[in-house]
């Protein structure tokens, strides 16, 4: 396997969380500014293993992203939401995703295509739920939550410093 090249970026407003992504072809850490130099090394190993092991996996498209997307309307949504189109963007930078509720066209942004399996499930459903409800209303979170992880993909993307969920 061919080594990734790393870039460590310390930021004072980290405490305790640490992230990475890959961008043109490096992986940037994010590290909390106090951190020693032992635990430096020994994160930008473990975060090495974890890229070089979800590069291994097969990519995410957008055909692999309908199949899901039809996978988790089947699921939780009884089939019945029309979906569209769904497709990964780069142009989503603060956002997760996007929907429109008109032509039901959804956007996912492409930085989940780094993330676990069930952070994009959580997104996906997420923005399959705007079909039916456009904003964010006690309904809404109703429907979201009946993805078993949705609780626990918000505090990973908390973690992650994505707060912002949508346009919606
Ligand atoms: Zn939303």
């Amino acid at each position: 396997m061919k080594d990734i090249p790393v870039k460590v970026i310390r930021s004072p407003r980290r405490r305790k969380t640490v992230s990475a992504r890959m961008s043109n072809g490096e992986l940037l850490i994010y590290l909390p500014a106090r951190m020693s130099r032992r635990e430096e090394r020994e994160w930008v190993e473990r975060m090495k293993k974890r890229m070089a092991a979800k590069r291994g996996r097969a990519p995410r498209t957008d055909e692999s992203l309908m199949k899901r997307a039809e996978e988790l309307n089947k699921k939780y949504f009884e089939g019945k939401l029309k979906i569209g189109s769904i497709s990964f963007s780069d142009r989503q930078r603060r956002w997760h995703g996007s929907c429109s509720t008109l032509t039901g066209d959804i956007r996912i942004s492409s930085r989940l295509k780094e993330m676990p399996h069930w952070v994009l499930d959580y997104v996906i459903v997420h923005e399959l739920a705007h079909l039916i409800h456009g904003g964010h209303s006690k309904e809404f979170w109703r429907l979201v939550n009946r993805y078993p992880y949705a609780e626990r993909a918000r505090g990973f993307l908390i973690a992650r410093d994505m707060e912002d969920w949508d346009g919606a």
